[in-house]
């Protein structure tokens, strides 16, 4: 591996990583050499993600809490604190969508997708951002995005807003942590088959509509976003800051 994305010595805690895109990131910079801090709500769930990684010969450990609980996200940190663990690599991936039009959204809705997608990224990149500037360091924190950061649908309004807030919370991360030697970027997935899309994926109509309207004809793998992951958490970009790489198969270009 080039030393230019060799991750070596560098910890990363990645946000709802227990399956899905973030358990596909993890396997990802656990492979280039990171060591992995899963993160999940549930223990079971967190030890087993961890379980694999160790089976495959990867140094990982877990760190359970909610990211809308900023007590319990404070507490986390400070346990890693007293472990003598400091966070190198800050992927903020924890995520809910839920489909409903707008004119029957209630307020609990809108609020709990803003919260998850929205101020939990707030949330635990102000406990990581904190300890970085102090250690003196430098760092990564990768956001994750979406299409919506980008292209409104309908029936998802309060995840596109959402969304659409990670793209300037990362910009303005890059402009308020760049002199801390500490990169902000975010990654905008298109459709990647996971668990989140299940009912759209078993949609006949709705898969034929990601199919036609994606110039690569088809949906993405989760672990397709882990080079961009990789990339965006090693030195090979310590001078991009603010950005979103869509990694869409092309979606957003024929858009
Ligand atoms: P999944 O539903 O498969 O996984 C989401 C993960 O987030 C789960 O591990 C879940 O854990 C965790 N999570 C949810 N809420 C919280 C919380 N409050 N605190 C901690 N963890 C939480 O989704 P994906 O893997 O598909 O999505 C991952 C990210 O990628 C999300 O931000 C999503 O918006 C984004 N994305 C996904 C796309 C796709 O097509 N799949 C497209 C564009 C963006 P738990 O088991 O506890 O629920």
């Amino acid at each position: 591996m080039s030393p230019l994305f060799n991750l070596s010595g560098r910890t990363a805690l990645i946000t709802g990583s227990v399956r899905g895109i973030g358990f596909s990131l993890a396997e990802g910079l656990a492979a280039a050499g990171a060591r992995i801090l899963i993160n999940g709500r549930q223990q079971t769930a967190v030890d087993e993600a961890v379980a694999k990684l160790r089976a495959a010969g990867h140094a990982a450990e877990g760190c359970v809490f909610d990211v809308i609980d900023e007590a319990a996200v404070e507490a986390a940190f400070a346990d890693l604190d007293a472990r003598g663990i400091a966070v190198d690599i800050l992927i903020n991936n924890a995520g809910i969508q839920f489909r409903k039009p707008m004119v029957e959204l209630e307020v609990a809705d809108w609020q709990r997708v803003i919260d998850t997608n929205l101020t939990g990224a707030f949330i635990v990149a102000r406990a990581t951002a904190k300890r970085m500037i102090a250690r003196g360091q430098g760092g990564k924190i990768i956001n994750i995005g979406s299409l919506t950061s980008e292209a409104a649908r309908a029936t998802v309004a309060p995840y596109t807003a959402a969304k659409g807030g990670i793209k300037m919370l990362t910009r303005a991360m890059a402009a308020e942590w760049a002199p801390h030697n500490i990169q902000a970027n975010a990654i905008g997935p298109g459709y990647i088959l996971t668990e989140m899309n299940t009912a759209l994926i078993e949609n006949a109509a709705f898969d034929a509509w990601v199919r036609a309207s994606n110039p690569a004809g088809r949906w993405g793998k989760p672990d397709e976003l882990a080079g961009t992951a990789v990339y965006l958490a090693s030195e090979a970009s310590n001078y991009v800051n603010g950005q979103i790489i869509y990694v869409d198969g092309g979606w957003l270009a024929v858009l």
